[in-house]
């Protein structure tokens, strides 16, 4: 799968946000391109779930243990994606134990989609693991 097709896809997941002002999408892709989509689920009386941490609970409740990349886009509700939107610590933190060196974080937004490169150790350098 192409990056712009996860792009697309994670923009579609993003309408399925369970939020008030803030909407996320991700796009989980393996090294044989399956996808795994992901959407904020937010919550009123416990912690919610990011759109990355969703789709990864999906892949792994699947069996999938291989991935070569995520796409996050996310903006407020109802407006164009202006500026990046990257993982919150805990995300990373998460996303850390399942991947290796190689995996990719796509931050996409603007009007052209523009695409930003991050690996997972630009994002959490030092992460902890047992
Ligand atoms: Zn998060």
């Amino acid at each position: 799968m192409d990056i712009q097709n996860a792009i697309n896809i994670a923009k579609k997941t993003r309408l399925n946000a369970c939020a008030d002002k803030y909407f996320v999408g991700a796009c989980l892709v393996t090294p044989d391109g399956k996808h795994y989509s992901g959407c904020n689920i937010e919550n009123d009386g416990i912690q919610s779930i990011c759109a990355e941490r969703t789709a990864f609970v999906k892949a792994l409740s699947e069996g999938e243990r291989n991935f070569s990349y995520i796409v996050v886009v996310g903006g407020f509700k109802d407006t164009p994606i202006l500026e990046r939107c990257l993982p919150c610590g805990y995300c990373r933190q998460f996303m850390s134990q399942y991947v290796d060196t190689n995996f990719k974080v796509y931050a996409c937004f603007g009007e052209n989609d523009t695409v930003e490169e991050y690996s997972i150790s630009d994002l959490l350098p030092h992460s902890f693991s047992l």
